[in-house]
């Protein structure tokens, strides 16, 4: 079944662009001549499915009010199935009996005395594209599925039009009132993730409304803005051989994104590190105690006993780091690649773009490969091909860098200066480290920063995509 074009859209289809027409006939004939096979619905008409409550949080009643009555539907794989339209009721009390979700009006009359373990209610004139349900305060477009939860509770899902939904989550991952061109990059980034994203799968749903996929407000989070750049990028989703990409995104690059495999595990051809031109500068810095850094290694359950040394032991290609080993009496605890982040904190550790400093000393000892910095306690030196040995009093004795070599007292650890990935670089020992980086993040994908900067120099959110995912097609 297709569900007929929404009235209350047709202002919006206007302001497309002329080639939105044309694809749309396209489809529209292609549905017609071939309707088994070929793409039946136009993809902004197809229904997804957001987790609101689920899982722990399922619910035992679940009140549901729309101004315009109740059409309690199946959910089919080409779409909601009209079962019983309910016109006179404004507000209706979902439970579960006897492993059934039943409907009672709020009075406790019966309306539905076995409604199976799932289904939906929409408002009565869905079809429109117009009407909302509320749930728990917040108004929603489309309508609310319930699944039957172990029993006797449910899960709570948003079943939503891909658009309707998009509507409702660009501002919340990127805010409306940034350039135009930068929220149509957001809004085609955001398309392709929920119509890739599996992460739910096991719940029974696409995405959930929070961070953890993108924060999606329903009705309440639309403004003018952002669904212009939906309307404008209507259908469109990022690919890579032929399949749909993992559209990741981030706040800010500090210079230069991620390969996917130096953060995660999975190589993907599009999810490459590019040096970002368009980064605005980011820069953080993050204060811990050795006993902070042993609670939160023993919170991951390492057990390092009393922390002696910190030290940044890899980089990868991009120059962030990949791996940091602490020292302590109970052993040695190596983090690789995001589990830096992950198990000291990622809103205190914001990216892996970082140096590491003596907290209390005030001296540091930090390199990254190109960039060699040496010190006497009192001064530092940064180097480039060169190294300067520097005494006590200051003096410096100029040194080829064939072999860095450094030590916290017990352990000597080897660095390569020719810009070799991989080698100890820094190493902390006096009881507290300071972490000084810049971006914010997990580096894989667009960084937020640098698609808003990239829209304000006049590029378009075409481009700005091309720009960080590696040979994608845009459709
Ligand atoms: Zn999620």
């Amino acid at each position: 079944m297709i569900r007929k074009r929404a009235a209350g859209s047709e202002p919006r289809q206007r302001k497309c662009k002329l080639r939105r027409f044309t694809a749309a006939f396209l489809t529209l004939t292609l549905f017609f001549s071939f309707p088994a096979g070929a793409e039946a619905k136009s993809r902004q008409e197809e229904y997804i499915q957001v987790g609101l409550k689920y899982g722990s949080s399922a619910v035992n009643e679940c009140v549901l009010k729309s101004d315009d009555g109740f059409q309690v539907v199946n959910i089919t794989e080409d779409g909601p199935e009209d079962t019983l339209p309910l016109p006179a009721y404004r507000e209706i009390v979902a439970s579960v009996e006897n492993g059934t979700i039943v409907i009672r009006d709020p009075d406790g009359t019966m309306l539905v005395s076995d409604m199976g373990t799932t289904g939906a209610l929409m408002p009565l004139d869905y079809e429109d594209g117009d009407g909302t349900v509320v749930y728990s305060g917040t108004e929603y477009r489309d309508g609310i599925r319930l699944t039957v939860y172990k029993g006797s509770a449910m899960n709570v899902i948003n079943y939503i039009t891909m658009d309707h939904y998009l509507y409702g989550v660009i501002h919340g991952e990127m805010s409306q009132s940034y350039p135009l061109e930068a929220l149509k990059a957001q809004a085609v980034v955001a398309r392709s993730f929920a119509g890739q994203n599996r992460t739910h799968a096991k719940d029974g749903f696409n995405v959930c409304s929070t961070t953890h996929c993108q924060v999606y407000k329903g009705f309440a989070g639309e403004y003018p803005k952002t669904t212009q750049a939906v309307d404008e990028t209507a259908g469109e989703m990022m690919y890579s051989e032929g399949e749909i990409v993992q559209a990741f995104y981030f706040k800010n690059s500090g210079g230069h994104t991620q390969n996917s495999e130096d953060v995660w595990s999975a190589k993907e051809p599009y999810l490459r590190g590019v040096k970002d031109e368009y980064s605005p500068d980011y820069s953080w810095s993050a204060t811990m105690t050795f006993e902070q850094i042993k609670s939160r290694l023993e919170a991951a359950n390492y057990s390092p006993g009393t922390v002696e040394s910190v030290a940044i032991t890899g980089h990868n290609s991009a120059g962030a780091v990949s791996e940091l080993t602490v020292k302590g009496s109970g052993g040695t605890v190596t983090l690789k690649k995001e589990s830096v982040r992950t198990v000291l904190g990622g809103s205190d550790i914001k990216s892996t773009m970082f140096v590491l400093k003596n907290g209390s000393a005030g001296g540091s000892m930090a390199q990254t490969p190109d960039e060699i910095y040496a010190t006497n306690g009192s001064s530092t030196k940064k180097t480039g091909s060169t190294l300067y040995v520097l005494s006590s009093s200051g003096s410096a004795k100029k040194t080829e860098i064939e072999d860095i070599c450094i030590t916290d007292g017990s352990s000597t650890a080897s660095a390569d200066g020719a810009g070799k990935s991989g080698e100890t670089v820094s190493i902390v020992t006096d009881g507290k480290v300071v972490f000084e980086g810049k971006g914010y993040g997990h580096g894989i994908g667009m960084p937020q920063d640098s698609a808003i900067k990239m829209a304000q120099e006049g590029m378009d959110y075409e481009e700005i995509l091309e720009y960080f995912f590696t040979d994608i097609q845009i459709r």
